[in-house]
């Protein structure tokens, strides 16, 4: 059987971050459920397909970790697939305060599911997917940050929504 630990986001789109934190519960735990959430509150650049498509495209050399969507409770989601560890990555202090919070609400919930945090690697530690969407289509890059497909998906999304990066102004002067 073994032990079974999800690791939930928005993951809008998947960064190295993100993928380094499953990689090593994959070390720690026997499956990793990678859940996708559906119905976050923010807005997103990626449907939920496209987002498990990429989830599912990054992490396919790892056969243990499988990439599944879910909406509604996680607690609930974690349940249903047996999963006995939510995984959370943990970036800044920042973090810690929004996590903790969480966590004691799921633990409120569902008691009998532990709740493990994995603290960000250095290289990955300032990584956020908002900051990457922000650089992108500003016309930075990405590289190094997210997967090449990743970055390529995204500069398609923001070219096709007319959202190019715009010619600085102190260009034209
Ligand atoms: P959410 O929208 O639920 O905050 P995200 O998709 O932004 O989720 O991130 C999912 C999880 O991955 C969270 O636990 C978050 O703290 C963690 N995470 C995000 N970026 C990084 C990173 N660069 N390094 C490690 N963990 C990260």
């Amino acid at each position: 059987m073994g032990i079974t630990a999800i690791y939930p986001g928005t993951f809008d789109p998947i960064t190295m971050g993100h993928i380094d934190i499953a990689r090593r519960a994959a070390h720690v735990f026997d499956r990793v459920i990678l859940a996708v959430y559906d119905t976050p509150a923010k807005s997103l650049v990626f449907s939920t397909p496209e987002r498990v498509a990429m989830a599912r495209r990054a992490l396919t050399d790892v056969s243990t970790v499988d990439v599944r969507e879910f909406n509604g409770l996680l607690v609930d989601f974690a349940r249903h697939v047996g999963a006995k560890v939510i995984v959370r990555g943990l970036r800044a202090v920042s973090d810690f305060e929004i996590e903790t919070q969480m966590a004691l609400m799921n633990r409120k919930m569902a008691p009998e599911v532990e709740e493990v945090f994995l603290v960000a690697s250095l290289q990955y530690s300032f990584l956020s997917a908002s900051l990457i969407k922000e650089i992108v289509k500003l016309g930075g890059p990405a590289e190094g940050l997210v997967p090449d497909f990743v970055a390529d998906a995204l500069r398609q999304k923001f070219a096709s929504a007319g959202e190019a990066a715009p010619v600085p102004r102190w260009l034209s002067g």
